[in-house]
């Protein structure tokens, strides 16, 4: 029999108001524990709760966001359930209403577009933190009263895969509308997956063993790997799950471990929260916040790629870092802006023109392959007019590649001791003695130099052992100590060999 796999996800996003959802403590999550707590968000009698404005418009943006349709007549609900974190008793939560609905997302995975449909977006309270220590429990109440956005999808994904694909564009999108900072590893993005198996081609669903506990996007795969696994070993042996069950992911044993059975919706008594009214939205409001929403990362992919003739991998690269795709398009600007000052307003612009996914291409290689990597995050990134100046040395063969490299180590170095300078690229090239021999008698000297000293190899290259060209090539470069143009240094050894 073969199976497939059916997956849905409930997301919970933490939102960074300032304040929390029902009361004004502080909502930061670097506060010495009870002490961001008041009579409302630990549940004291006779407390009201008073919405936090900024959560629900964020709330609304996020929905629109995500193409969801918005409920103008919404309201709160209590969710009523027990646990030694929620000092209230319950949960105030949204039920019937929702503030969206029916959306969607679409992600590239592995060049193909998937659209994966939103069920719902509602917005809610955190519970409390609980710290198990051997045979008791702490409670820490910093958290209980946090604004946290739930985001549930349909049952999309058939792949671990898709699923954590989805759950990183989820993260982007939270990210570019700065209504959260989406870390997971710091619980701003939570999730629990739903996962159940059925036999190709049936439409029926089957119980669903929920996975609680993921905190990581490799957990995400991880865990539902697992679960695709365990659960297509029980429809072989004829057992397939016939229960709701729910399971926690353990990252030491890289298991799922069975927990308590599923609670139904009903068992938590949801009915209208009393002390909040209704929550209504006018047309304008709505227009106002989604006037608001900036280019989403998708939007912003296509643009790229469209505008700067970028390859689709390298504008997804950039777009994944809101500074970066920033610092991209400022170097661009600036590069543009040289050839304007360099060749004046027409010539620059047919140069661009002519030139521009050469150049764009350019930066944005530059961009991934040294600023973005791990080791130079953490360092400051120099003035994009100081890039754009280096990068045009460096299209224009003024330095080589490796000169270049040399350059922007200094000039990040330059940056860490003052972020304010901006020193002339011109005399940094000089200063450091990189530019570039490209067609001159010291050249020519050094390739007669080697040619003399390397018989064997110039015999090679000429019974038409090309390869042994770049031998040639490397000692004209080493006894220029990396100053000369490679591309010259062929062509002009290539030439001196067929005399
Ligand atoms: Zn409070």
């Amino acid at each position: 029999m073969e199976l497939e796999t059916i997956i849905g996800l409930e997301v919970h996003v933490q939102l960074k108001t300032k304040s929390k959802m029902f009361c004004r403590c502080d909502n930061r999550d670097d506060q010495e524990p009870n002490s961001a707590v008041c009579h409302i968000c630990s549940g004291q009698p006779g407390a009201l709760p008073l919405p936090n404005a900024q959560a629900i418009d964020w709330a609304i943006m996020a929905s629109l966001a995500l193409g969801c349709k918005v409920n103008q007549e919404s309201k709160f609900d209590r969710k009523s359930y027990f646990y030694p974190d929620l000092p209230k008793g319950y949960q105030i939560s949204q039920y019937d209403k929702p503030f969206g609905f029916e959306g969607s997302i679409t992600v590239s995975i592995d060049g193909t577009k998937k659209t994966f449909r939103i069920h719902r977006l509602h917005l809610e309270e955190d519970a409390g933190k609980l710290l198990h220590n051997g045979s008791f429990s702490l409670v820490d109440l910093n958290r209980a009263g946090t604004p946290l956005m739930e985001i549930v999808s349909e049952p999309d994904f058939r792949t671990p895969q898709e699923a954590k694909a989805y759950m990183q564009e989820l993260r982007l999108i939270m990210r570019y509308l700065g209504v959260s900072d989406a870390d997971m590893e710091k619980g701003h993005l939570r999730c629990d997956a739903n996962i159940s198996l059925r036999p190709i081609g049936t439409d029926e669903l089957y119980p669903k063993t929920e996975i609680k506990n993921i905190n990581s996007f490799r957990a995400v795969e991880r865990a539902l790997t697992y679960e695709v696994e365990r659960q297509t070993a029980l429809w072989e042996d004829g057992q397939p799950p016939k229960i709701q069950a729910t399971r926690g992911w353990d990252e030491n044993s890289q298991t799922t471990v069975e927990q308590r059975t599923k609670e139904e919706a009903a068992d938590y008594r949801y009915f209208p929260e009393p002390d909040l009214p209704p929550i209504i939205f006018s047309d304008a409001h709505v227009m106002e916040l989604q006037g608001m929403i900036p280019e989403l990362p998708s939007a912003r992919r296509e643009r790229f790629a469209e505008m700067y003739d970028l390859k689709n991998d390298q504008s997804q690269v950039l777009v994944e870092d809101i500074q970066s795709a920033k610092y991209f398009e400022s170097v661009v600007s600036e590069f543009k802006a040289i050839l304007d000052e360099l060749l004046g307003i027409e010539k620059g612009n047919l140069c661009w023109k002519n030139g521009k996914g050469k150049y764009t291409r350019l930066i944005a290689n530059w961009l991934i392959n040294r600023i973005s990597t791990e080791h130079s995050k953490a360092r400051p990134k120099p003035h994009a007019e100081s890039l754009a100046w280096l990068l045009y040395y460096l299209d224009t063969s003024t330095i080589n590649a490796s000169g270049a490299a040399i350059v922007y180590e200094k000039l990040v170095e330059i940056y860490e001791k003052n972020p304010d300078s901006k020193p002339e690229i011109a005399n940094l090239i000089s200063e450091l003695g990189l530019e570039q021999v490209s067609n001159s008698d010291e050249l020519e000297k050094m390739i007669t130099s080697v040619i003399g000293t390397n018989e064997k190899v110039v015999s090679d290259v000429r019974a038409g052992k090309t390869a042994a060209l770049q031998f040639l090539v490397g000692q004209v470069m080493k006894a220029s100590k990396g100053k000369a143009n490679p591309g010259v240094v062929q062509e002009m050894l290539k030439k001196a060999l067929e005399a």
